[in-house]
């Protein structure tokens, strides 16, 4: 069987990286393996290599053209993977001068993917998981400018099931509900 390609959206901070160890944990128990990986830290080894930058949440202010090439470069290494492939990434860039795809038409031909997951909740919610991680350069902006970002995700989703015809999933990852949000995604991921 070819495998299964899934990107994993959702705004920083939102928890897509807990949801998806949970998922993996429990779909192990059955037998179904997927190779999880993170688009930003294939850019961030080529901008590294480069000397562009020397922190990954830099990458996010560089000119638009060095993104662009930066994500070209990571979507043809991720293209070569084999097998049932998780990408963790985002749906959309706060930049600077406003929001990049993070999936356009050139990362899409690359990937090809069946299913793109959204994680989203509460934008407070957000907000305060931001406030207490340090070990980010997180953008510091309110809960109005979090629920913009999240609603560009989701229109921005609906252009890429346009070009792909791929599936989209919106999960909800709440305060204390993450078991729940880790069974949905298993669900989507079978
Ligand atoms: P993350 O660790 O997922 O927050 O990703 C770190 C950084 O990688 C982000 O802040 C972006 O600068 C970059 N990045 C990740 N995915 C994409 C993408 N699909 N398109 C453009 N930049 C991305
Ligand atoms: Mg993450």
């Amino acid at each position: 069987m070819v495998g299964k390609k899934v990107i994993i959206t959702g705004v920083p901070g939102v928890g897509k990286t807990t949801v998806v160890t949970e998922a993996l944990k429990k779909l192990k128990q059955e037998g179904i393996e997927y190779q999880s990986i993170n688009f930003g830290t294939f850019m961030f080894d080529v901008a590294k290599a480069d000397g562009t930058v020397n922190d990954r949440d830099q990458m996010r202010t560089l000119d638009r053209t060095v993104q662009k090439r930066l994500q070209q470069r990571a979507a043809q290494e991720i293209a070569k993977i084999p097998g049932n492939v998780l990408i963790d990434t985002h749906a959309s860039v706060k930049t600077p001068k406003g929001y990049l795809a993070g999936l356009p038409e050139w990362v899409l031909r690359e990937i090809m993917p069946d299913l793109i997951v959204l994680v989203e909740t509460e934008d407070d919610q957000i907000l305060m998981r931001r406030l207490s991680d340090d070990t980010r350069s997180r953008d510091k902006e309110g809960s109005k400018a979090i629920a913009e970002h999240q609603q560009f995700n989701r229109a921005i989703a609906a252009a890429y099931s346009m070009l792909t015809g791929c599936t989209i999933k919106m999960i909800t990852n709440a305060d204390f509900l993450l078991d729940r949000a880790a069974d949905e995604m298993a669900a989507v991921l079978r």
